[in-house]
């Protein structure tokens, strides 16, 4: 009979607690500076800039770029067994801040610095969503009124959250949808669509 290991799950207790409240509800949250306006993260009381112990929980739009990463071939715990190779990445968010989550739906041939990625939400059991990040694709560029205007139209879509994490959400199941205003749909927990088709980064529809 097989035997199911658990991950080890994150810390959650004082500040730390905050942020994976916030991701519970599939909002991506970091805490920023009330006086200067940076943006923090790993949770913290002060602000590093200003010294400042004022800040708010201002939500990140979850679009980022791949800063960084690391291929992990080997599962050092038993729970990751069935995720590897799994891509442990730094994604720097276009608010400003840097973190560390799985990226998926990707193979380590498939990584490139500047990678341009968004967040998705894994409800790994009844209390923890982990936020873990998957590719944007960009698709094409100049298109029709878009060229002869002169403006430069970014068009993505989504890749798939990937294997290895289809037991854990029905996130995992949708096929769906793609760019960035899907995915800020998929952010907000509205249903994605069940086609994968592509949207507008500046959400504006694509003329007919
Ligand atoms: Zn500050």
């Amino acid at each position: 009979m097989m035997t199911t290991i658990d991950r080890p799950l994150p810390r959650r207790d004082g500040l730390h607690a905050k942020f994976y409240n916030y991701c519970r509800r599939h909002e991506l949250r970091f805490q920023r500076c009330s006086q200067c306006r940076t943006w923090r993260h790993l949770p913290r009381e002060v602000c590093h800039v200003c010294t400042s112990s004022e800040y708010m929980w201002e939500r990140s739009a979850g679009f980022g770029r791949l800063y960084s990463w690391t291929v992990t071939h080997s599962a050092l715990h038993p729970g990751f067994a069935d995720d590897v190779p799994y891509i442990s990445a730094i994604v720097h968010l276009d608010e400003g801040v840097r973190m560390v989550a799985d990226l998926t739906g990707v193979g380590p041939a498939g990584l490139a610095a500047g990678l341009r990625v968004v967040v998705w939400f894994d409800d790994v059991d009844q209390q923890t969503t982990m936020p873990r990040f998957r590719q944007l694709i960009e698709v094409s560029t100049h298109r029709g009124k878009v060229a002869r205007a002169g403006h430069r139209r970014r068009r993505y879509r989504l890749c798939s959250i990937g294997r290895g994490r289809r037991r854990h959400h029905s996130d995992a199941r949708r096929s769906g949808p793609t760019a960035e205003r899907g995915a800020l749909a998929a952010i907000d927990g509205q249903r994605w669509g069940s086609r994968l088709t592509s949207v507008l980064r500046s959400a504006r529809r694509r003329p007919s």
